[in-house]
C-alpha cells in the first residue's frame, strides 16, 4: 500500500463484496480498506457499521466508498456520500433510473469529487481485442447470446425480480455494457419482455436493435438454461466469424481462438477508480442503462408461467 493510499469504505456487504470487491481491493495498493457498512455482513479486521450514515459520522478519514447494494437503494448512500465529499464507485447497474445517475453525476460535479460507474464486463480479457477485431472489419451483423440459470447464479435475491432489480436484464446489461463499447451507437427497434405471472421483472427477453450504420442486431436474454451456460456475442464480418464468449473472456474468429486469458475484472475496475480519483475526472456511461430503460419502454410484454425458487 502506498502512503497516499485511497481510505475506502465498503457498503453492502454480501455475494459481490466477498467474491470480487475483497480481494481486489486487498490486492490493490492504491487503496485502503478502512471500514464498512452493511445491516446484517460484517468484514473481518475493520471497523463495521450499520449504516453509511453511521461510517461516515464515525469514519471523517474516508476519501472513498464503493455501494455493492442492489440497485434499488443505491441512489440515497451515493448522495449522502458524495454530498459528503466521498468518491463513489457504483457497481452495476448504477442505478434503478437514467435520471437518478444522471442527477448523482452533476452532484459530484458540484462537490469536486469523483463518480464511477463501474461496469465489470467491459474489463474482461477479450473485449479489447475484439473491439480492435471489430474496427478493422466491416460488420454485416451481430447477435448477443446471454442465457443462464438463475437459480444457481442468483438464489434467494428477492430483489432481482422486484421492480428496480431489472430480472434478467441484471445478467443482460453485463452484454449491453460490452456492445456499446465494440459496437457502433445503436437503438432498440423491438423487444419482447417475458414475465413470469408471479414476479414483477422479465425471466427472458428477445431484443432487436439497429446500429447507427443500419446493421441488425438482435439479443436473446433467457434465465431459464440448465445445463452449459452461454455469455456470448457473435458478429458476422468481411473478416470471418467473430465469437466473443465466456462474457468477454475469449475470442474466437472463424473458429480459431485468437485470445485467452484469466480475467481480472474487478482488479481493473478499482485501477480505473484510482485513476479517477487521481485525475480529478468521473467516469460514467449510462448507454447501458439507456437500453434497458428503453427496452422496458418500447417492450410489449408476454406473461408467462410462475417462476418458484
Ligand atoms: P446481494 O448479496 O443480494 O446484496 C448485497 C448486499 O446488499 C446484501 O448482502 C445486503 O447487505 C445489502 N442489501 C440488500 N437489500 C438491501 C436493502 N433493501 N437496502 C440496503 N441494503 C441492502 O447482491 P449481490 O449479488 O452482491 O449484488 C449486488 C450488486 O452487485 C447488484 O447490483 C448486482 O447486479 C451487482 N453484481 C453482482 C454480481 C454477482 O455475481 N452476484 C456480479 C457483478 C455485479 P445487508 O443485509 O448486510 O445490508
Amino acid at each position: 500500500m502506498t502512503s497516499n493510499a485511497i481510505k475506502l469504505g465498503i457498503v453492502g456487504v454480501g455475494k459481490i463484496v466477498r467474491d470480487q470487491h475483497l480481494p481486489a481491493v486487498a490486492k490493490d495498493g492504491d487503496f485502503q480498506l478502512a471500514a464498512a457498512a452493511s445491516r446484517h455482513g460484517k468484514v473481518d479486521g475493520i471497523p463495521n457499521y450499520p449504516t453509511i450514515e453511521a461510517m461516515l459520522a464515525a469514519e471523517p478519514g474516508l476519501d472513498a466508498v464503493s455501494l455493492c447494494m442492489p440497485p434499488q437503494f443505491r441512489y440515497d448512500a451515493a448522495r449522502t456520500a458524495l454530498e459528503a465529499k466521498k468518491h463513489v464507485f457504483l457497481e452495476k447497474p448504477p442505478g434503478a433510473t437514467v435520471s437518478e445517475v444522471e442527477h448523482l453525476k452533476a452532484l459530484a460535479d458540484k462537490n469536486g469529487v469523483s463518480l464511477f460507474a463501474s461496469w465489470h464486463s467491459r474489463y474482461a480479457p477479450a473485449v479489447e481485442a475484439a473491439r480492435a477485431f471489430l474496427t478493422r472489419a466491416k460488420i454485416s451483423s451481430a447477435a448477443i447470446n446471454w442465457k443462464e440459470d438463475v437459480r444457481r447464479w442468483h438464489p434467494n435475491q428477492e430483489w432481482i425480480w422486484q421492480p428496480g432489480g431489472f430480472g434478467v436484464f441484471d445478467p443482460g446489461i453485463n452484454a449491453l455494457s460490452i456492445v456499446t463499447h465494440i459496437l457502433p451507437a445503436m437503438f432498440i427497434t423491438s423487444a419482447v419482455l417475458d414475465f413470469p405471472e408471479n414476479r414483477a421483472a422479465p425471466v427472458a427477453a428477445h431484443v432487436v436493435f439497429r446500429t447507427s450504420t443500419g446493421l441488425p442486431v438482435t439479443m436473446e436474454l433467457d434465465w431459464l438454461q440448465t445445463g452449459p451456460q452461454s455469455w456470448d456475442i457473435v458478429a458476422e464480418t468481411d473478416k470471418g466469424k467473430m465469437v466473443l464468449s465466456g462474457g468477454g473472456s475469449k475470442l474466437a474468429i472463424d473458429g480459431t481462438i485468437v485470445h485467452d486469458e484469466p480475467e481480472a475484472e474487478y482488479p481493473m475496475l478499482y485501477k480505473r477508480f484510482a485513476e479517477i480519483v487521481r485525475a480529478g475526472t468521473s467516469d460514467v456511461d449510462l448507454a447501458p442503462l439507456q437500453h434497458v430503460a428503453d427496452a422496458f419502454m418500447l417492450g410489449k410484454r408476454n406473461v408467462v408461467q410462475a417462476f418458484f425458487d
